[in-house]
């Protein structure tokens, strides 16, 4: 089994359905009201989880109802809660999500615990990261908590995945110790300042990405797939497999997740990105986000 710390964010999605989006000061009556986990790093943490990861989570929550239900949740998906810290005074995150009857959204987050994640919580769990094949780490967190896992994983030599959203900017010397980058389209137009609309752009974004230090470069682009370059030839498209899809939230962590597991277990990049097409795929033919996230038995079944 492959071992896999994941440093980020755990929120709680509370989504509730609205006929339209309200005005300012103006009260809808909507409905109907759902409650679930949520966050990119919990997201792919489940997503790693049901592929099969030994997963460690390594977040911070409040001394909550929400905290509650989140330490519960990690438990249910065998993720390891060892490293998840309560903050005395932040809430647990939150994400409030309004979908109208058009299908548009506004969401407001308040990462509350998690965005608090700290160097020294890091630090704490130095020697899980030293027992780990993979690091898996979003921006949706304090830059510290950030640089600290890189540079800890570089002192342990083990590898990076640095999933660059939401985007932030981050500084160039933390990519030479970043072994994959996952961004999507925004997030690659944003990092790069070349905007990524198709694979010839990609392949520009990507290559400048490994002239900065970036080991490998992944590109997620939605339904299109995305576009891997690892500096050796000049890139590959490999296509995403076509799907109905109902709910494209958390396809990312899905990618993400997927990933990180199977480069985790030895599997060569190129074979990697198409499996963790399929797990990306699986995860929007169904709404939610860690809720929708696939198993190891979806997956074969998908592939077959
Ligand atoms: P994000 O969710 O971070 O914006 P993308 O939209 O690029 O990321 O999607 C991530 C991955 O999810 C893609 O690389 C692809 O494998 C898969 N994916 C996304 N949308 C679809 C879709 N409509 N059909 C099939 N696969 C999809």
């Amino acid at each position: 089994m492959a071992n896999i710390m994941v440093v980020g964010s755990y929120v709680v999605d509370l989504m509730s359905r609205t006929p339209h989006m309200p005005k300012p000061g103006e009260t809808v009556l909507g409905g109907p009201f759902q409650m679930g986990p949520g966050g990119k790093g919990s997201n792919q943490a489940v997503a790693a989880a049901r592929q099969g990861a030994n997963v460690t989570m390594v977040t911070k929550v409040g001394h909550d109802l929400f905290g509650d239900h989140a330490m519960e949740n990690f438990t249910e998906e065998s993720i390891d809660t060892t490293y998840v810290t309560r903050h005395t005074e932040e809430a647990t995150g939150t994400a409030i999500i309004t979908v109208d009857d058009q299908g548009e959204n506004t969401i407001v987050v308040a990462l509350g615990a998690c965005g608090k994640i700290t160097s020294t919580d890091v630090q704490g769990a130095e020697q899980r990261l030293e027992a780990s094949d993979m690091v898996l780490v979003q921006l949706e967190t304090s830059m510290d908590a950030i640089r600290t896992t890189i540079q800890l994983a570089r002192k342990h030599n083990k590898p990076v995945i640095l999933n660059p959203a939401p985007f932030q900017q981050i500084d160039d010397d933390l990519l030479q110790d970043v072994a994959y980058i996952t961004p999507n389209e925004t997030e690659a137009s944003l990092l790069t300042g070349i905007e990524v609309v198709d694979e010839s752009s990609a392949r520009k974004a990507a290559k400048q990405l490994i002239e900065r230090g970036v080991h490998a470069v992944v590109i997620t682009l939605g339904k299109q797939g995305c576009f891997v370059y690892d500096g050796s030839d000049d890139g590959t498209l490999v296509k995403g497999f076509p799907v109905q899809a109902v709910d494209t939230t958390g396809a990312g962590d899905a990618f993400n997740g997927g990933l990180a597991t199977f480069i985790a277990e030895g599997m060569k990049l190129a074979k990697a990105v198409i499996r963790a097409n399929a797990v990306a795929a699986i995860s929007v033919t169904k709404t939610g986000t860690a809720i929708a996230m696939p198993t190891m038995a979806d997956v074969e079944e998908f592939l077959r």
